[in-house]
């Protein structure tokens, strides 16, 4: 009996462990759905919160399915930050905490929109309206722009710890200045070549480096390309003189693989998302990725 209960006791002290292991944090917590966003916000939030993301980096953020890990993690924040409607907006469905969408913080400028394949020359530009290009975090500039937005919502969040995310952000500020210019001399070698992806992701660092995106895979999440389709990219990419096309670790690379051989270049691996290429800070999401098309176009 004494041993029952013995067991019993040790049952309890573990469940009670497990449980305050679950939704412990040291400090109040802000989640963002990305683990590019979170680069982002950790920079500036430094040690004041703590700071997680939910989609795991080999996962596509399109067509993630929210685990109930996730909207525990989701409920236990002050907020919840995520990219925009057309990337994760998923996140409004996991728990009902204050959302913070950052393409809004975008200024209008620096915004990127998908071209929808259609002449506008005689003039019906106004007559739709053409899809936001949610994929952002890709130019270090458009970041930058948004720093001081983040820094007041932030704060309005956590008010004491103002100065700290004020300092933090203008150190993160130089900061981006300096990933740019590496990763301009990175990409100047190789200006104007035009990149194949394999969905696409990368159209905010391509423009502010002087590449030419010349077409993708997946047209839209999820959407596998027709027989006709992947054709007529084959007959694209040798005529565009490219050297390599760029899949993505997300996606499945079959259809990629089939498509680089039958152009004849070479397959390499870009990571929007960041992660299973070594990258563990904003910096190397930039940085990694710049090398990455250098070795294949240059
Ligand atoms: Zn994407």
């Amino acid at each position: 009996m004494k041993k029952l209960f013995f067991v019993y006791i040790l049952a309890l002290v573990s469940i009670f462990v497990y449980s305050c292991d679950e939704v412990k944090y040291e400090k109040p917590l802000v989640v963002t759905s990305t683990f590019p966003l979170y680069t982002i916000l950790k920079e500036i939030v430094g040690n004041e919160l703590s700071i997680e993301y939910l989609v795991p980096t080999g996962a596509s953020p399109h067509t993630y399915q929210p685990k109930p890990s996730d909207a525990k993690k989701a409920t236990s924040a002050l907020a919840l930050f995520y990219t925009a409607d057309n990337l994760d907006g998923w996140i409004s469905e996991i728990a009902d905490k204050k959302r913070i969408k950052l393409i809004d913080y975008v200024p209008l400028d620096k915004i990127i929109f998908f071209s929808c394949g259609h002449d506008h020359s005689n003039g019906n530009h106004e007559e739709h309206e053409h899809e936001v290009d949610p994929h952002f975090w890709l130019d270090p500039l458009t970041v930058k722009s948004m720093l001081d937005t983040l820094v007041f919502e932030l704060s309005a969040l956590y008010p004491d710890g103002k100065k700290k995310f004020v300092k933090n952000a203008s150190v993160f500020s130089a900061k981006l200045d300096s990933i740019h210019n590496e990763a301009l001399s990175l990409l100047n070698p190789i200006a104007e070549s035009v990149v194949f992806m394999h969905h696409p992701s990368f159209n905010y660092l391509l423009n502010r480096y002087n590449l030419y995106y010349g077409g993708a895979i997946e047209e839209s999440p999820g959407k596998e390309p027709s027989p006709k389709f992947i054709s007529d990219l084959v007959e694209l990419i040798k005529q565009s003189g490219a050297k390599a096309i760029f899949s993505e670790p997300q996606l499945s690379s079959k259809v990629a693989e089939v498509i680089a051989k039958e152009s004849g270049v070479k397959l390499l691996e870009l990571n929007p998302e960041g992660s299973s290429n070594g990258a563990q800070t904003y910096r190397e999401i930039i940085i990694n990725n710049a090398k990455i098309l250098k070795s294949g176009l240059e």
